[in-house]
């Protein structure tokens, strides 16, 4: 591999440098191929050879350089002080095979200095959550961390219960958080500019060609985290915990606890059951991210030699709606397989609200319009949409043969075969449903891990019908059933 630690060379008051601390008889629970060759972890025989031990802490290669990033944030709207790796190591940056810097970092390794109560370990079942989800995102196209790889041990640790220790190697292009700024204000400030510097030259280096490169900087940032959230939306995904530390300066989804991809389709739905008031709710995620966004940038306010001004940082700030509201819009209108204009959007956001109306399925409705138009194939999306329309009410059922025959008279003006790709191109088959995740947690805890490769396959390749798939990945949970309880525990 073609290691870059550039992080481990910075100031060390923004970290510890440390070993993980070995999981007990640590084994394979799966490994990703693709990443691993990205990476060049495939090209050399020592890493493939050894990567259970290394996931388990017993083996550190001496190019690995493991370190506790210090960092802060605001929880749930309060500002929580310091928080920090308190059980994952950055082990190692590297250039991958798009010469994208990318970190690798072992989550579930032990404590560390910024482990505060917490006892440093990380549970099998979060540890599956955590791997499948950025494995969907990724094949999804939304930017996220993905893995390496994860291991399960004999290490017990206590949750609501006692599980079994895992540890996941994370890969992403940065574990810079929104709050190692909000930590370096607090606590070391004289680090800003250094800092920002850093980041500026390691992940936005396009911004040297801006006279006020630091304002460039910030801007970008602000656009990426607009156009993940938008991502998000379109999707059907909830992040679940928001704060200001789970939020990554590359605008790729970070640190998966209690997210969710959308069932029923209901705007104000929680994912996240220790969320009480609905603060990460589903809808206002865009508006968080803007909260977030809005209480990082003015720590920026120290660097007046750059061209830091109050005005300057409203500037940066203010494009984010237009940009999340563009790039939200332009996806549903791809959604619908339609060009991106009024009269698409009034369809787009009529189909919402049947879709909220009914608690129909987020997912399976967007596929179930591939089966509306005329055409030999999709025998599978016409079922989705026969089974849909089965369950709408007498009154839903003429509201929504309405809104067909408005919506098939706009796909008659364009071109089939587009109309075709885009459905097919936008509305995926499958999405990392909490059953389906639960599924595949519930046997890997009795040590078969079958079905975490199977779900690793069938999430490759979301946007087609696979053999593989069973009823089970594409079934809607009763209206009424209650919902699988997914907390910040992990
Ligand atoms: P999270 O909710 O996973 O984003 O974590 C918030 C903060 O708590 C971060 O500083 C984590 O490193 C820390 N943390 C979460 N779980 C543990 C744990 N089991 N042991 C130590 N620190 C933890
Ligand atoms: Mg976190």
């Amino acid at each position: 591999m073609r290691y870059q630690n550039t992080y481990a060379h910075l100031d060390p008051r923004l970290y510890h440098k440390q070993p993980p601390t070995p999981l007990k008889n640590p084994r394979v629970g799966h490994f990703n191929r693709q990443v691993a060759e990205q990476l060049g972890w495939t090209d050399d025989a020592d890493l493939m050879a050894r990567w259970v031990d290394i996931l388990g802490g017993h083996y550190v290669p001496e190019d690995f350089e493991p370190l506790a990033m210090a960092y802060a944030g605001h929880q749930f709207g309060q500002w929580a002080g310091q928080l920090g790796d308190g059980r994952g190591l950055l082990m190692a940056q590297v250039l991958d095979n798009h010469d994208t810097l990318q970190d690798l970092h072992l989550k579930g390794i032990g404590l560390t200095p910024y482990s505060r109560m917490g006892d440093g370990r990380a549970v099998l079942r979060s540890t599956i959550r955590e791997y499948l989800c950025g494995h969907a995102l990724n094949q999804l196209d939304i930017p996220s961390s993905n893995a390496l790889g994860f291991v399960v041990s004999d290490t017990p640790v206590r949750r609501e219960r006692m599980e079994p220790g895992a540890a996941l190697m994370r890969v992403a292009d940065s574990h810079i958080r929104l709050g190692h700024i909000e930590w370096i204000a607090s606590f070391a400030p004289d680090l800003l500019a250094e800092f920002t510097n850093y980041m500026i030259d390691t992940y936005y280096p396009e911004c040297r060609d801006s006279d006020k490169p630091v304002l460039a900087f910030l801007q970008k940032v602000v656009e990426r985290t607009a156009r993940m959230i938008a991502d998000w939306q379109l999707i059907g995904f909830a992040h679940g915990v928001m704060n200001t530390d789970n939020l990554s300066i590359t605008g790729s989804t970070l640190d998966f606890g209690p997210f969710g991809f959308m069932e029923r389709f209901n705007p104000a739905w929680i994912n996240n059951h220790s969320d009480h008031t609905g603060r990460y709710a589903y809808q206002n995620q865009p508006a968080i991210g803007y909260w977030n966004l809005n209480v990082w940038l003015p720590h920026f306010m120290r660097l007046t030699e750059a061209g830091v001004t109050k005005e300057a940082l409203a500037d940066c700030l203010a494009p984010y709606e237009a940009t999340f509201m563009q790039h939200y819009q332009q996806g549903l209108c791809r959604k619908l397989g339609l060009p991106h204009q009024p009269d698409s959007l009034k369809l787009a956001f009529e189909f919402l609200s049947l879709l909220e109306d009914n608690l129909l399925d987020y997912t399976n409705s967007f596929r179930a319009l591939l089966g509306l138009i005329d055409s030999e194939s999709y025998a599978y999306e016409k079922q989705l949409l026969t089974a849909i329309v089965n369950e709408l009410p007498p009154e839903a059922l003429s509201a929504f043969q309405d809104w067909r025959k408005r919506y098939l008279a706009q796909i008659e003006t364009l071109p089939k075969e587009e109309v075709l790709d885009s459905l097919k191109n936008n509305n995926p088959v499958y999405v990392l449903r909490n059953s389906m995740a639960q599924r595949a947690i519930t046997a890997a805890e009795q040590g078969q891990f079958e079905e975490v490769e199977r779900l690793y396959q069938l999430l490759a390749n979301p946007y087609n019908v696979q053999d593989i798939a069973t009823d089970l990945d594409s079934s809607v949970p009763a209206a009424d059933a209650p919902q699988t309880p997914i907390s910040c525990s992990s």
